[in-house]
């Protein structure tokens, strides 16, 4: 399917790894690196474009004149610009994440947004009959241009539609993270469910279980809307089974992420300070990229992950021990209750 497509500076379609086209403009980006007078460019994008990396990469060689260096770590997010990547280069270049305003990075990091470009009208008319109005509208930064069509298609039906603000985590009304559904949570005393515009099962469980709310995934990419309550069973089995396991635990590391926007220093120190009131063994960690291995030969009996919020929910099946959230720790400790579960979010005022 892949074969060599054109590149266009401005509006160039990008295809991923699993042929989704991508519209990634370099315009502003080619115009900040040129106000820069940056010479040397690290380009991150996300594990789903790296195979058309190289265009973006040639774009910016043959158009802004600077020396680019493919950063070939896998990158998450906006919060996760390695340290290292400062010493080496005048600038980066991030594409795929919107930027998150509460990060400070000791060089430039120019964001380019890529999005998925597909037309969500068929699948909004088979997901009215699965909402309730008032809409809350949210989406992931992927598919923030689709957003705005839900909008429109969901009014042009007639039904009551409401988009959130987020806190300075987020750069876009409506749109969520993994780590921060402030957008949501900002309007759901005015709504009675949730569209939400992205791929896979996560974010929206994160919504509901932040709301209460019922939430329909509409995944461009798909045929069908999907109501978030199917996929909710299995993942909080998991954490339930985690959690059980981990009251039995003498000794807990604290995982402190070195990722810049995700260093949680304070609260990792809150819950050492639980951990040593309620008699356990506790000790801080730091660790950049999350490894099983890395865990094993540290031989605490569990760990606590203050990082991204998303490795301890989508990679359990890779740690022997238990790998909890702050917010199950909290529920081993009996400070919180299971029924009070909610994934765990970064908020501006942690940072
Ligand atoms: S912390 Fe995790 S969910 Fe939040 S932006 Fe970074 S990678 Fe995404």
């Amino acid at each position: 399917m892949i074969g060599p497509l054109p590149v266009h500076l401005s509006g160039a379609l990008v295809e991923c790894g699993c042929c989704i086209m991508y519209d990634v403009d370099l315009t502003n980006a080619i115009a900040e690196i040129k106000r820069l007078k940056a010479r040397i460019i690290a380009l991150q994008v996300p594990e789903g474009m790296k195979k058309r990396a190289y265009q973006i990469a040639e774009d910016i060689e043959n158009n802004a004149g600077a020396e680019v260096m493919l950063v070939a770590e896998p990158c998450f997010g906006a919060c996760d610009v390695p340290s290292s990547l400062f010493e080496m280069v005048e600038a980066i270049v991030h594409v795929g994440h919107s930027p998150i305003p509460a990060i400070r990075y000791s060089k430039p990091v120019i964001f380019v947004p890529a999005r998925s470009r597909v037309s969500v009208s068929e699948q909004l008319k088979k997901a009215v009959g699965l909402l309730k109005e008032p809409v809350g509208v949210i989406a992931t930064s992927q598919h923030l241009e689709e957003l705005d069509d839900a909008i429109e298609g969901l009014e042009s039906m007639g039904m009551k539609v409401k988009i959130g603000e987020g806190d300075t985590r987020i750069s876009h009304v409506g749109e969520i993270l993994g780590c921060n559904y402030t957008t949501a949570t900002s309007i759901m005393d005015d709504v009675n469910s949730y569209l939400l515009i992205g791929s896979g099962t996560f974010h929206g469980l994160g919504v509901h279980l932040a709301t209460g709310k019922k939430v329909v995934v509409l995944d461009p990419n798909l045929e069908e809307p999907r109501e978030i309550e199917q996929a909710k069973d299995k993942i909080l089995r998991q954490r339930h089974a985690a959690i059980e396991k981990a009251e039995r635990a003498r000794s807990f590391g604290i995982i402190i992420g070195e990722k810049v926007g995700q260093r949680r220093l304070r609260r990792a120190r809150e819950l050492r300070k639980l951990l040593r009131w309620k008699r356990k063994d506790a000790s801080l960690i730091l660790m950049d990229k999350f490894d099983p291995e890395k865990l094993k030969s540290l031989g605490f009996d569990a760990y606590v992950s203050t990082a991204c919020p998303r490795i301890a929910i989508d990679d359990v099946a890779m740690y022997d021990r238990p790998l909890l959230t702050p917010h199950e720790l909290e529920i081993v400790l009996g400070v919180r209750k299971w029924d009070d579960y909610s994934f765990d979010q970064m908020t501006d005022d942690e940072f």
